[in-house]
């Protein structure tokens, strides 16, 4: 609606073969928020029963399944949100036994969307499966506005030297409009408290204590709704790469998400 005309014109320089830049959640409305009410997700300390208004967040899975099959249309510049480009898309990041980056961030974010229509929140998710090329990074930028959502979280893995470990806020910095400079920033506290609260810890590599504010994202960098980018790990270190690559070590990743996202919408 008020689908601002830069952001139909960032849409239209986006033709990616891959399908729907924004794809609606799978679950939709089936799932009533009564469902959450009597017991409260079990990892959420600070959820008890469902979040008032039925709130809509973004979930971003970094990257995509057919990513690295469509490098040239992957590679083509987009708008960046500060006056340059960078390439649409990228294929992510692996563990050393192959387990992709695209296929973490895609479960994580489907288990974190369970645990948040459990306790009422609409989920939107930037692609709908982990098969597909792109979206590129300018229309993921924009998908907050475009579902009007109170809280975007985009979810990735790192792949830095295996010596570093522990996870990571990125935060748009410096911030380009109010929803970045104040209600991104509590959002990105919300989230790196939840994931310490879960036993995760602040990346010994990158950012202090836990955030990192970086100009480069171009996801966060077209936010006008408060926005975050969490790296949850570590891909090339031995002992994370086995976190990421067990479901049970996914689910705690989703859980701690969840758990930020909604102490966030409860306190924004
Ligand atoms: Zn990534």
């Amino acid at each position: 609606m008020l689908a601002v005309a830069g952001c139909l014109a960032l849409a239209a320089c986006s033709g990616d073969a891959a399908g729907p830049p924004t794809a609606t959640s799978s679950a939709g409305a089936s799932r009533g928020p009564s469902s959450a009410g009597s017991s409260a997700a079990p990892s959420a300390p600070s959820s008890a029963g469902p979040v008032a208004g039925a709130p809509v967040v973004v979930l971003d899975p970094g990257h995509n399944g057919g990513n690295a099959a469509h490098r040239a249309e992957i590679g083509r510049p987009v708008p960046d949100g500060r006056g340059g480009t960078k390439p649409c898309n990228t294929t992510g990041t692996a563990t050393d036994a192959g387990y992709s980056e695209h296929a973490f961030n895609f479960d994580v974010a489907q288990r974190t969307e369970r645990v948040l229509e459990a306790a009422g929140v609409r989920v939107v998710l930037t692609r709908p499966n982990d098969v597909g090329v792109g979206p590129c990074v300018d229309v993921r930028g924009t998908a907050g506005q475009r579902a009007d959502a109170a809280a975007v979280v985009a979810i990735h893995a790192d792949g830095a030297a295996p010596s570093g470990s522990g996870f990571h806020v990125a935060l748009a910095s410096p911030p380009l409009n109010p929803a970045q400079a104040g209600q991104a920033r509590a959002l990105g506290t919300a989230l790196h408290d939840a994931l310490r609260g879960a036993g995760f810890h602040d990346s010994t590599y990158l950012g202090e204590r836990g955030i990192s504010s970086r100009p480069d994202l171009a996801g966060l960098n077209f936010a006008t709704r408060p926005a975050a980018l969490v790296e949850c790990a570590n891909m090339r270190n031995p002992a994370e790469a086995a976190v990421v690559s067990s479901a049970d070590g996914r689910q705690r990743y989703a859980a701690a998400l969840a758990a930020g996202i909604l102490a966030y919408l409860r306190h924004p």
